[in-house]
């Protein structure tokens, strides 16, 4: 924000410049929403993940976005999670997908928030210790063995329909290795499906009525788009990424990233040859070269693991990338063929400058992690 007070074009900002901060599109934020939902059968709505503070894009800003375009379906983390978006007046459903002690119940009616039921002791927990009814999606472990009643326990997850203080409106489970194409995992994945079907019907089929049934995360939904499931749980896909690089999926599935990530330089400097950049001397100069410091660090979340990998960066629409140690707020880049590089220069890590623009998966598997991982993890401390 620019205040002009007085004529001799003095000009006093009541903000500093940024000096590392991210940028949402929201327009791709919607073309992704728009290409996964055409993915999903008639009936199937999109329930927005947007936990870990939307993967570090801003929960309340994504989920507010989100609302305007329709979505009437949240995932978050937690039950505090949940409470920020109630407070900022986000509408519609929203659902807890981790544990919430029992003694926590009345902020779930208080708040209008759908708890996950982690197991039928977790249930009966709640029901024990809610004033009010809560609203619950029961939790079924096919396979994946973190969260879930196992989908063989029936008796018991029939018994939770005649507990007077649960509003069972409906049950899921969780894919742990729909990513993958490999026969054994497909096969896996097909038994955990078949799996959460069957429990529904035998539950149906001894009068209880499971409610809303949803299963697959995005990759679920890019490799088994066709179930018949009321809700589909969108993530890292939403936010327009995969969770590796695998460029045939992104022809078929043409996903745009929602985050970019920014910093500037705040020097540049000749080195002789010989000479060494930052901590650890790891960076060694074999001929004159031109270096850009840059105001962005692993406090920021950059991963200081991405050290000494060439992570590309983007100037003046020119790629270069990082050398020499990641320190806490800063780091060095190689400007020696952008001679035009200069302080304040705005330097790319993550989306578009000019004709170039950088991916997360690229920056991810650098890291040696996802881009779940790393975007939740940037948090830009003047954010
Ligand atoms: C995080 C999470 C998701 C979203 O997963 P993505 O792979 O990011 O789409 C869906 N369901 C559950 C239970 C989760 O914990």
């Amino acid at each position: 924000m620019i205040t002009k007070i007085s004529s001799d074009a003095m000009i006093f900002r009541l903000m500093p410049e940024r000096r590392a901060w991210k940028e949402l599109n929201y327009e791709n934020l919607k073309w992704n929403v728009e290409k996964l939902q055409a993915l999903l059968p008639e009936g199937c709505a999109f329930m927005a993940v947007v936990k870990a503070d939307a993967y570090g894009h801003g929960a309340v800003p994504v989920s507010s976005y989100l609302n305007r375009i329709g979505v009437r379906a949240f995932a978050v983390a937690t039950l505090r999670e949940g409470i920020q978006l109630r407070k900022a007046g986000i509408q519609g459903e929203i659902l807890i997908l981790g544990y919430t002690p029992p003694q926590d119940a009345y902020l779930l009616t208080a708040n209008d928030l759908i708890q996950t039921a982690a197991d039928c002791a977790h249930a009966r927990a709640l029901n024990a210790a809610a004033p009010y009814p809560v609203k619950v999606h029961l939790k079924i472990d096919t396979g994946m063995h973190r969260l879930g009643e196992r989908a063989e326990h029936i008796e018991a997850l029939a018994s939770l329909f005649a507990l007077p203080r649960l509003r069972i409106l409906g049950m899921y489970s969780h894919l742990c290795v729909a990513d993958s194409q490999e026969i054994d995992n497909v096969l896996f994945t097909r038994i955990q499906i078949s799996s959460f079907l069957r429990t529904a019907e035998l539950l149906r089929e001894k009068g209880c009525d499971p409610g809303k049934l949803h299963l697959q995360s995005s990759y679920g939904v890019l490799n088994y788009p066709d179930l018949p499931m009321d809700y589909a749980r969108f993530g890292i896909a939403m936010y327009g990424v995969l969770s590796s690089p695998d460029s045939a999926l992104l022809d078929r599935v043409p996903l745009r990233p929602v985050l970019s990530l920014h910093a500037r330089i705040a020097m540049v400097r000749d080195l002789k040859p010989g000479e060494t950049v930052s901590y650890g001397r790891h960076f060694r100069a074999e001929s004159p070269m031109r270096t850009a410091t840059v105001t962005i660090g692993y406090a920021d979340g950059l991963p200081r693991s991405l050290s000494g990998t060439e992570l590309p960066a983007l100037v003046r629409g020119r790629r270069t990338h990082v050398i020499g140690n990641i320190c806490m707020d800063q780091l060095v880049i190689d400007v020696t063929h952008i001679p035009d590089a200069r302080p304040g220069d705005i330097v790319t890590f993550l989306g578009a400058d000019g004709h170039q623009t950088l991916r997360a998966e690229e920056m991810a598997e650098k890291a040696g992690t996802i881009t779940n991982e790393l975007l939740c993890r940037l948090h830009l401390r003047e954010e």
